[in-house]
C-alpha cells in the first residue's frame, strides 16, 4: 500500500513510527514525472534494506532560475502514484508549493565552493534552491539513508557536502545513471524532445561513449578527452554550456593529464537543456 500524504507533519510521524519499531527509513527526493532513473534509487533503497522508503514528488520553485521552464516542468502526480504503488513505495509525500514556503519564510541554505562551476556558472542560484529544498526535506525526515541519481552528479556532491557539514543523520546514497538502450539518459525533460531532436541528443552519449573507449584504450590527455564529446554534440546540439572534465571530489578542473575524473556535460537541444555525465578511474562507477 503506498499512502499520499501533502504535509510534513505525516511524513514526519511516518518516519518516528517506523525508527521507533528499529526500522530503517530510505528518502527519495524527485520532481515527479517519474521515470526508469528515478525508480532505480526506491528499488536500490529496498535493496540495501530499508524497510519504510518515502518518495518526495515536489517542483522546487526556488531551483529554477528566472526564463527557465517551471512552467512546463512535467506533473504527472497520478502516474507517479501508480508507478511508486507498483514499486512499493510505502510513502509519497507530495507538497503544495505553500506548505513549503509559507508565508514569511525567508531562510537560504547555501554550500559554498562545490556549487559554484559548472551548473552553478550556468544557473546561478540554482543549487541554493536545492539545498534548501532537500534541508527541508531531511529534516521532516529525520534519520535516514537518502537516495540520488549520479546523474545529476554535482548535485549528489553538493547534498553530501551539506549533510556533512550540517551533521545532518543523513546517509546521502549516490546511484548509477539509468540511460534508455541507445544510450540517453534518462530525464523528465526528455518528454519534451520531438523525434529529431531526440535524435540530435543522442549526440550526448555518443560522445560520452567515445571518451569511455578511449579511457579503455589508455587516453588520459584531458583536451583530447572533452575534445571527443565535442566532436560528437557541437554538430548535434543548439549551444553547449560546458564540455569540462573535473575532480569527482571537487569538481575544480582535473589537470592536463588525469589518472580519475568526472567528464560532465550540458548542451541544449531545441528548448530543452539536457545535462549527462561519465566518470573515469579507478573507483568510478557508472
Ligand atoms: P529529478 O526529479 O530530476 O529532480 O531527479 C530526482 C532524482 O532522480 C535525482 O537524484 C536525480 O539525480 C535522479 N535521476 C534522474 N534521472 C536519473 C537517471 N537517468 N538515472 C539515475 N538517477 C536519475
Amino acid at each position: 500500500m503506498t499512502e499520499l500524504c501533502h504535509e510534513g507533519a505525516a511524513l514526519r510521524e511516518a518516519c518516528e513510527r517506523v525508527r521507533r519499531e528499529g526500522g530503517r527509513v530510505a528518502l527519495v527526493p524527485t520532481m515527479g514525472a517519474l521515470h526508469a532513473g528515478h525508480l532505480s534509487l526506491a528499488r536500490a533503497a529496498r535493496e540495501q534494506g530499508a524497510d519504510f522508503i518515502a518518495l518526495s514528488v515536489f517542483v522546487n520553485p526556488l531551483q529554477f532560475g528566472e526564463g527557465e521552464d517551471l512552467g512546463r516542468y512535467p506533473r504527472t502526480l497520478e502516474s507517479d502514484l501508480e508507478a511508486c504503488r507498483e514499486l512499493g513505495v510505502d510513502l509519497v509525500f507530495a507538497p503544495a508549493r505553500e506548505a513549503m514556503y509559507p508565508d514569511g519564510f525567508q531562510t537560504e541554505v547555501r554550500v559554498t565552493g562545490l556549487t559554484q562551476p559548472l551548473e552553478g556558472e550556468h544557473r546561478p542560484g540554482h543549487f541554493d534552491g536545492v539545498t534548501t529544498v532537500v534541508a527541508k526535506l531531511f529534516a521532516k525526515t529525520g534519520r535516514c539513508h537518502a537516495y540520488f541519481g549520479r546523474k545529476d552528479f554535482q548535485q549528489w556532491r553538493v547534498v553530501e557536502r551539506m549533510a556533512r557539514d550540517l551533521e545532518l543523520p543523513v546517509e546521502v546514497v549516490g546511484m548509477p545513471i539509468v540511460r534508455e538502450a541507445d544510450g540517453l539518459a534518462l530525464s523528465s525533460r526528455n518528454r519534451h524532445l520531438s523525434e529529431s531532436e531526440r535524435e540530435r541528443a543522442l549526440g550526448i552519449s555518443r560522445g560520452l561513449r567515445r571518451v569511455h573507449d578511449a579511457w579503455a584504450s589508455g587516453a588520459r590527455d584531458a583536451a583530447q578527452l572533452t575534445a571527443l564529446v565535442r566532436r560528437e554534440v557541437e554538430p548535434t546540439s543548439d549551444k553547449i554550456d560546458y564540455v569540462a572534465l573535473r575532480s569527482p571530489e571537487t569538481l575544480e578542473p582535473a589537470g592536463d593529464t588525469i589518472d580519475a575524473g568526472v567528464l560532465l556535460i550540458a548542451a541544449h537541444v531545441g528548448q530543452t537543456r539536457l545535462i549527462d555525465n561519465l566518470w573515469l578511474g579507478v573507483d568510478a562507477r557508472p
